[in-house]
């Protein structure tokens, strides 16, 4: 602590340093503009609609298939979807570190696991593409935070302190699950899946949506009104699936690069990025939050400045990051089928005996 007397000879102001020191001189750029159209939005959006039909037609099925067996057979049939699975991540896993371990498909819900691998594959290779091109609650949540900048003529950013501790949340969240998997021995894990809890936890899990209760009720709407301020709310903040995304995406070969020498520092690809990543001001876009939406691409205009690049700074159009990740998706999902692990098959009479009292099961 410095006494009264004490001299700081930072603080003397000599006569240079008392003259004005004239404005840095800003160099304007001169802008190149992009000569096509970017269309990645339009593709973009294109897949989310898609895959979120996809997902309401599985659940819609998935219904039906429900109450079949819970009214003892007196309602319409349909097939269970097997791509209901994607909505059980933890059995996923579970089934994923079976095949880890033991080298075997698990009988029991393995479209869930070929899901994961081709959502983790998506989201390596494209920058947590999955979130950003294909993931339904992604897509709702787009569109909700699109609904408050339009009803608004903005979104709300939280504190900084704020946004970083709450963003911790989702990756505390994931740790859990890892752990709870990670500490059950292969022999545990069957035994759970193959028991009467893991047959029907497709079922709780439908149950839960349909019979939300008061609590629920007050949650989701706090989540929906949060994700109409804050874009993106529950992906940033609080979802486990995306937490593990994003550390798929993280060794990913592609990023989002700048070129300082194109760019004319408009600042417009940090305003329209949803991750609120201050792209203008990096050179490579590192970052798990980082969903490879390609935003931040559409609105620049200036030739070459931004793109999603691959080692040796190749660009990857927006066309290929889509046919990428549908080939994965349309590949794990062939795979699965032609080898006959696709379906978990159980006959009729189990899922008589265990849907109508599904709600009963609980696990230790
Ligand atoms: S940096 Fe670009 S690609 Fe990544 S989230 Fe932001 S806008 Fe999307
Ligand atoms: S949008 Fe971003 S990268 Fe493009 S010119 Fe403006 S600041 Fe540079």
């Amino acid at each position: 602590m410095g006494s009264a007397g004490s001299w700081d000879p930072a603080q003397v102001v000599t006569p240079m340093a008392a003259t004005a020191a004239p404005p840095p001189i800003r160099i304007r750029k001169k802008l190149v503009k992009r000569a096509a159209k970017d269309r990645s939005q339009t593709l973009r959006r294109a897949f989310q609609l898609v895959f979120l039909a996809l997902n309401v037609w599985v659940g819609i099925e998935f219904y039906v298939f429900v109450r079949y067996y819970e009214t003892g057979g007196r309602s319409a049939y349909a097939v269970r979807p097997p791509g209901v699975e994607g909505w059980l991540p933890i059995a996923s896993l579970m089934n994923l570190k079976v095949l880890l371990l033991s080298g075997s498909v698990p009988a029991l819900h393995p479209a869930g696991m070929f899901l994961l691998i081709a959502f983790l594959a998506a989201s390596w290779l494209f920058r947590k593409g999955f979130c950003g091109w294909l993931c339904p609650a992604g897509t709702v949540s787009e569109y909700l935070w699109r609904l408050g900048r339009l009803t608004f003529g903005r979104n709300f950013h939280l504190p900084r302190a704020a946004d970083i501790a709450l963003r911790g949340v989702k990756y505390i969240l994931l740790g859990l699950f890892v752990y709870a998997v990670g500490s059950m021995p292969v022999a545990a894990i069957r035994a759970f899946l193959l028991g009467p809890y893991g047959v029907v936890d497709d079922v709780k899990m439908l149950n839960f949506f349909r019979f939300l209760g008061l609590t629920g009720c007050i949650v989701t709407a706090i989540l929906v009104i949060a994700s109409v301020f804050v874009q993106n709310f529950w992906c940033r903040y609080l979802c486990p699936y995306g937490a593990l995304m994003g550390l798929a995406a993280l060794a990913s070969p592609l990023r989002i690069r700048r070129d300082p020498g194109l760019c004319i520092d408009c600042a417009k690809c940090a305003k329209a990025c949803p991750s609120a990543l201050p792209v203008s001001r990096l050179i490579a876009i590192r970052s798990a939050e980082c969903t490879g939406c390609l935003e931040c691409v559409a609105v620049c205009p200036a030739a070459g400045a931004l793109c999603l690049s691959a080692p040796r700074a190749r660009r990857v159009p927006a066309w290929a990051v889509a046919a990428g990740i549908a080939g994965l998706f349309l590949g794990v999902y062939g795979y699965a089928r032609l080898s006959g692990h696709w379906h978990t098959n159980l006959p009729s009479s189990t899922y008589f005996d265990l849907i109508p009292h599904a709600n009963e099961f609980t696990h230790l």
